[in-house]
């Protein structure tokens, strides 16, 4: 719309806002909220879609825009002739009701379980639930630059879970169950978090059991930055992983009752453990097979990282970690 025609328009509309009852202006105000709500979408979105520059079907590079279909800009690939948008191939493809993403984003920002976030944006909450897990498949690897400096590694246990499976592949566990056997064992999902002073966090489902070195190089080496002094517990496998890929390494010996030795302590990773923790309480329990998507939602949260529903969807869309 140009400048004059926006002009007359505006003045229009003032003249009949001051004519309206006031719920007729909370309706109002609740469509243009809507309204906002999708165009605000679909421009995070078309933000992906102006950055491709391959077909997801064939990688083929000759692209040209091919119409506009639900809202979103549609390419078609010259090499396999098939068309697109800036969703194909990810896992938020074929959600509808894009006008509710950002609110519903706002529910997650919120750490609001299922049924409180389907009540409060009008969805089903199998719908809700479903959401949740397609925005944190991508969001999930939505990691920090590799962490610097002094960087502290542990690890944490869950008992495994398959909440909501419908083939258990063991028996049944009494709600809030306990492990068959004492100590850390294959019943046991671990959860290694390493964190550098600046707060910065990668977060990693190894497996099953006590961790490795193995592990350890294939999920911990790759988010560290060259000379970094790599601070844990006691553990074998941190010495054996840090000799092997030669990274400065102490340890903190805690059976001692010793926690500090000047910078050498975990205190900040433990603390983002029962951080996760405490945070995760609120879901009744969590499946193993989800385990890394609420690592990843908690990571967000932390220290403020994400605190807007576009950031949220930015980082749905295009993790900085991928
Ligand atoms: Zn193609």
């Amino acid at each position: 719309m140009d400048a004059a025609t926006f002009k007359t328009v505006e003045a229009q509309v003032v003249h009949w806002l001051t004519e309206l009852t006031g719920e007729q202006l909370e309706q109002l105000r609740e469509r243009f909220d809507r309204c906002t709500s999708l165009a605000d979408c679909l421009a995070i979105i078309e933000q992906r879609g102006a950055a491709m520059r391959r077909c997801p079907h064939c990688q083929g590079d000759k692209l040209y825009r091919y119409g506009i279909f639900y809202g979103l800009q549609r390419y078609r690939c010259r090499q396999c002739t098939r068309s697109f948008n800036a969703l194909t191939g990810t896992p938020l493809a074929f959600i509808r009701l894009r006008e509710k993403w950002l609110p519903f984003l706002q529910c997650m920002l919120g750490s609001m379980t299922v049924r409180a976030t389907a009540t409060s944006i009008g969805i089903h909450r199998n719908t809700s639930f479903r959401w949740r897990h397609r925005f944190l498949a991508m969001a999930k690897d939505d990691r920090p630059r590799p962490l610097q400096g002094v960087v502290e590694a542990d690890e944490t246990y869950r008992l495994e879970s398959q909440k909501g499976s419908r083939h258990l592949t063991r028996p049944a566990r009494r709600r809030g169950g306990r492990a068959s056997h004492r100590g850390i064992g294959p019943e046991h999902d671990c959860i290694v978090v390493a964190r550098d002073r600046m707060g910065q966090t990668c977060d990693f489902v190894p497996g099953r059991g006590p961790v490795t070195a193995q592990q350890l190089t294939t999920c911990l080496l790759p988010v560290l930055a060259p000379n970094i002094l790599l601070v844990t517990d006691s553990a074998a496998a941190y010495r054996t992983f840090a000799d092997a890929a030669g990274i400065a390494h102490r340890a903190i010996n805690v059976s001692t009752g010793r926690h500090v030795d000047g910078i050498v302590h975990v205190q900040g990773v433990n603390r983002y453990h029962s951080f996760f923790r405490n945070w995760l309480h609120r879901f009744n329990g969590v499946a193993s097979r989800y385990l890394t998507h609420y690592l990843g939602w908690c990571r967000e949260l932390d220290g403020g990282r994400i605190t807007t529903p576009q950031q949220f969807l930015r980082a749905a869309l295009f993790p900085e970690g991928t």
